[in-house]
């Protein structure tokens, strides 16, 4: 490590107490996307106490707020956390006024995305960087709470579901050429290189419509919304032996509105289902079969149904060069003294998504994990186990990281800059994304004639 890099962990230490104590309130006080008002307000506050002047409000509740004063080229890093949590009732920290709970760690990346902040503004620190670091804050990573996100929908104030997704296409991307990012999980380790690929999906909601009537005195009156959701449901699992093992398609749902009550035919069923794939491709295929599937389902009982799709998140691309990131990792371990996670060579595609996914088609991203954290994620039991690795650590990796991107007139940003092929440009993500924007519908087909 160089004089610059053993400064970086001395002011990161020197404000230990400070950024854990910000990671533990964002913490105790989770919130859902699009709704991190009271988290954003708090990373922007502490933004503003750096000399910065954030930019809030982007994509609803997100935050973005670049280093002034830099000198050298003008490349420029996105130092990259997230804002929101999961709707967890039952987590020990659960927040009661939300009703929502870090069981994703999030709150850990906007804690290392602080201390990085604190770490690079610190002036001899800033004097050795040869382009602008900007910390961001993203809300709305989770794939949920998905009524509320319609509504905003409806209301014009976002289109996309992702709040990665809405950052590249309200432009808050436009000005960055690389993006470092983190997530926590959870293993016997304390770091390591974050780079295999993951599944993109879209996002379904089917409407089933029948007609009401007396389960048991006048069936032959009604139509039988919760059957044919049943009917679509099997000729969905039907498909199942078309998928390829080498696309990974996980299609997953649950009835989300099931009927009213036992005597009474059901005339308004609603699914929910996500239709992930390893590839663009493989998605659409997917989606096509889950549709047919879906109208099967209205065909054979007669009832209607509608289909609206909506794009979620794109696969993860891996980045060609992680040279950069395991130095970091390396180098930082042996001064702190943890272990690097083992399988963090492991390329087999991971089954979940992300819309870190979305970024990699479109700039080169860097990213690691860290642990510190205990339990399973996405699970009531998820917690922080040890608020040193948690957050100092996260912290360390994301200045240090960034740093080395920059040292030097950001020569290694540049190089990597200049290798990186893009999957999609921008208006060619926003093609693909309004694409997989659709509404298909079967009416309810002629009522019955017995009475
Ligand atoms: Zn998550
Ligand atoms: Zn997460």
């Amino acid at each position: 490590m160089d004089a610059i890099e053993r400064k970086i962990l001395q002011v990161i230490d020197a404000h230990a107490e400070e950024i854990k104590a910000f990671g533990r309130d964002i913490f105790h006080h989770a919130e859902l996307g699009y709704k991190e008002h009271r988290t954003a307000g708090k990373f922007a506050e502490a933004m503003r106490r750096l000399g910065m002047e954030p930019q809030e409000g982007l994509a609803v509740t997100g935050v973005k707020s670049s280093l002034p004063g830099v000198q050298g080229s003008k490349i420029r890093v996105a130092v990259m956390g997230e804002l929101d949590a999961l709707p967890i009732s039952n987590a020990s920290h659960t927040n009661p006024e939300t009703g929502a709970a870090h069981c994703c760690g999030h709150n850990a990346q906007l804690t290392g995305v602080l201390g990085a902040a604190i770490a690079l503004s610190d002036p001899e620190i800033k004097a050795a960087l040869g382009g602008t670091p900007v910390f961001m804050a993203v809300p709305a990573e989770e794939c949920v709470d998905l009524e509320f996100k319609e509504q905003l929908a409806a209301q014009g104030k976002i289109r996309y579901f992702g709040g990665k997704c809405e950052f590249i296409r309200i432009g808050a991307m436009d000005d960055i050429d690389l993006v470092v990012g983190h997530h926590s999980i959870t293993g016997d380790f304390e770091a390591g290189l974050a780079n295999s690929p993951s599944t993109g999906f879209v996002s379904k909601t089917v409407r089933y419509r029948g007609k009401a009537s007396h389960a048991a005195g006048s069936p032959q009156k009604g139509v039988d919304a919760l059957n044919a959701a049943a009917l679509g449901m099997h000729a969905l699992e039907l498909q199942r032996e078309s998928f390829r093992d080498k696309d990974t398609v996980r299609v997953h749902g649950f009835i989300s509105k099931g009927g009213e009550a036992v005597n009474v035919i059901a005339d308004d069923v609603v699914l929910q289902y996500l239709v992930r794939a390893g590839n663009i491709p493989a998605i659409k295929d997917a989606n096509r079969k889950v549709d047919r599937a879906m109208k099967a389902g209205a065909v054979g009982t007669g009832a209607g149904v509608e289909i609206s799709t909506t794009p979620g998140y794109l696969p993860t691309a891996p980045l060609y060069d992680t040279k950069l990131v395991e130095g970091a990792i390396d180098d930082l371990l042996a001064v702190t003294g943890g272990r690097r996670d083992l399988n963090d060579h492991d390329m087999t595609m991971g089954g979940g998504s992300t819309d870190y996914g979305d970024i990699s088609y479109v700039l080169p991203l860097l990213q690691f994990h860290t642990g510190g954290m205990c339990g399973s994620g996405h699970n009531p039991n998820y917690d922080v186990a040890d608020e040193d690795t948690a957050y100092l650590l996260t912290a360390k990796l994301f200045a240090l990281i960034t740093y080395r991107l920059l040292r030097d007139d950001a020569k290694e940003a540049r190089k990597l800059k200049e290798g990186f092929q893009p999957l999609f440009s921008k208006e060619e993500y926003l093609a693909y994304m309004e694409s997989m924007l659709e509404k298909t519908e079967i009416e309810m087909q002629e009522l019955p004639l017995l009475d």
